[in-house]
């Protein structure tokens, strides 16, 4: 098969936050710079991020980097790097003020500096009172920053690839990364666009899950590209779970609503985060929060016919600041459940949020992968960015706002690298006719119309096998069941029907691709979630219920061929300060 051709210096693959970023940098530089984007770029998941982004401005209490990221290290249960996260927290303060001259309409205290809120597990002097340090557009920070990131790049001429799929990256012999396989989905016809160096961006793979605040497009095909091409995944059981998503639907209410006041009851009507983190209340950490929710329902405290949700409670905060800092949960609640949250409470429950764990990089972005069973080497030319990538800045639980920060950060610390690159690799390698041919082979497979059952009731059966399987609170005996049933269900994804995609736009063939990008990171989570034999972060386990730092203060590798699991260290050694050892987690 003949396959069109393009050449750029740069590929980057997702036009959310992370994918712009970077983007801007090289676009910025003069260099030819394509994006593929499998929507049009604002309508990434990006653009659904609500509450804000984290940096130590101190606009509304004393604050600084070195308490932000005492607060990241103990969120990540110690399990994050801790130069990473150094470098984070530092950048925090100019990456807002260089989004604010880029832009982005930041909400304004009365002095006319940039709002701040209070989120969950932020505190003011390494574990005392609650800080206040999310930067907020209203409760629609995401969409305000992805349309500045999107419009910065038309200005500096970024090539835009919209409605493009990223079928498979093309590697040549030596492991180098030579660009991808695309498909335009509204003719179904194939591209190469060769390039110097990729970018993975693609998000993260919530629809692995039942009930997710992700988006449909949010299906991990960056992080199954990257196994594919040999990479491992590293610490993927680590799942977070957002404690208010609205019962049943899973649509997210924003931490900002318990940082703006707001508070959860039981259908006894207590304020039960009293028993659970009697200092934090109701802005402990997400794991935290998410546990005690599931504890109350699964104790018979649970609200509703059903007992199996709790309530979160903003009509004491008043019409006027609900309808200001929370127009878009008003907006939700009155869309979907029909009730104004100024005057009742909403019926809420936690739901699969976001992934922690990704392809593993160094703080520039570039992707590190042991090469064999031998030591990690950078993989020549690739790199990922944003909730696909895992720094590991988030450890085994991400705090609130550290997302967007971490997509931003480092977006651009990637796009710088490779500018760097660049310069050292001012040429395209020969792509090699095998490399194409492994690439359009995952294209062939799905060549054909095939009679068996659709791909949704497959996709269906995956993710209420992930929710029954590998959720909030996990056992070995539950885990090694789900793996059972995932290996024959990967084998049923062969059978599907695809039906005349030259008339539905590839809608099938697009969807059983994703289908089979969700099986591989479902096998990658539920099996790094079987082997970490203790509860850390997100990772509950009744069988194992305590941290064991002798044990397992180290990230999990996920390696696709034989679904084999390797090890490796937990970087503690700061870039300047001193460590923040390991300590019990209360808040
Ligand atoms: C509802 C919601 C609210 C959130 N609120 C916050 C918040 O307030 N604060 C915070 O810090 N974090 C928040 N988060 C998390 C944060 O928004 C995300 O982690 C972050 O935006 C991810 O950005 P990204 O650039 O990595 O990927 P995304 O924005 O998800 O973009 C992925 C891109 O990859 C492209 N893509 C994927 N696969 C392919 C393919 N095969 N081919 C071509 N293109 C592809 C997509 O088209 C898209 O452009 C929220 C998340 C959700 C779901």
């Amino acid at each position: 098969m003949s396959i069109p051709r393009r050449h750029f210096d740069a590929l980057i693959i997702g036009a959310g936050g992370a994918g712009l970023n970077a983007a801007r940098r090289l676009a910025g530089a003069d260099l030819r710079v394509a994006v593929v984007s499998k929507v049009f770029p604002t309508r990434s998941h990006t653009v659904a991020a609500q509450g804000g982004v984290n940096a130590a401005l101190a606009n509304v209490l004393p604050d600084n980097w070195h308490w932000h990221m005492f607060d990241t290290v103990k969120g990540s249960d110690y399990l994050g790097d801790q130069d990473a996260i150094e470098y984070m927290c530092r950048e925090a303060i100019p990456t807002v003020y260089e989004l604010e001259h880029a832009g982005v309409p930041f909400s304004r205290l009365d002095s006319g500096k940039i709002y701040q809120r209070a989120f969950g597990g932020q505190s003011q002097d390494f574990g005392g009172d609650q800080a206040v340090r999310t930067c907020a557009a209203a409760d629609r920070t995401g969409h305000a920053m992805l349309h500045a990131l999107y419009q910065q790049n038309l200005r500096a001429r970024t090539h835009f690839f919209d409605e493009f799929f990223a079928i498979d990256l093309l590697r040549d012999d030596e492991g180098c990364i030579l660009g991808a396989l695309v498909l335009e989905i509204e003719t179904g016809e194939p591209l190469i666009i060769e390039s110097k160096t990729t970018l993975i961006a693609t998000g993260g793979y919530g629809q692995v899950y039942r009930t997710t605040t992700n988006a449909y497009i949010n299906t991990g095909d960056g992080m199954a590209m990257a196994l594919r091409a040999g990479v491992p995944l590293q610490d993927m059981e680590f799942f977070q779970f957002h404690p208010t998503g609205v019962a049943g639907k899973g649509i997210l209410i924003t931490e900002g609503a318990r940082g703006e006041g707001g508070y959860l009851i039981n259908a006894r009507g207590e304020r039960f985060m009293e028993r659970y983190a009697p200092r934090a209340l109701d802005l402990a950490s997400r794991d935290v929060v998410s546990r005690a929710i599931a504890t109350e329902v699964r104790e018979g405290r649970g609200c509703g016919e059903e007992a199996d949700h709790v309530l979160l409670k903003l009509d004491h905060l008043g019409r006027d600041v609900v309808g200001r800092r929370l127009p878009g949960i008003s907006d939700i609640c009155r869309t979907f459940l029909g009730l104004d949250p100024a005057e009742q409470p909403i019926p809420i429950f936690p739901t699969a949020h976001y992934a922690m764990g990704g392809i593993p990089t160094d703080r520039f972005g570039r992707v590190v992968a042991p090469a064999g069973h031998g030591p990690e080497e950078i993989v020549p030319g690739l790199y990922a960015a944003g909730e696909c990538a895992c720094v590991s800045v988030h450890g085994a639980n991400r705090l609130g706002g550290n997302s967007l920060l971490d997509i931003l950060v480092f977006g651009r610390a990637a796009g710088t690298d490779m500018l760097q690159f660049l310069k050292e690799n001012p040429n395209h390698r020969p792509l090699p006719e095998a490399a194409v041919d492994k690439a359009a082979s995952r294209l062939a497979r799905w060549d054909r119309k095939g009679e068996g059952e659709s791909v949704a009731k497959v996709k269906a059966e995956l993710r209420k096998l992930m929710e029954d399987h590998c959720s909030v609170f996990r056992t070995r005996e539950v885990m090694a069941e789900g793996v059972e049933k995932l290996k024959a269900l990967r084998e049923r994804i062969e059978g599907v029907r695809l039906k005349d995609h030259s008339r539905v736009f590839n809608t099938a063939r697009i969807e059983a691709l994703e289908l089979d990008n969700l099986m591989d990171v479902g096998m990658a989570t539920l099996c790094s979630a079987l082997y970490r034999e203790e509860s850390r972060g997100a990772h509950s386990r009744i069988d194992f219920p305590k941290r064991n730092d002798a044990d397992w203060m180290k990230h999990s590798l996920y390696q696709r061929e034989g679904d084999r699991m390797d090890y490796k260290p937990v970087r503690t050694k700061p870039l300047t300060v001193e460590s923040f050892p390991p300590k019990e987690r209360v808040y």
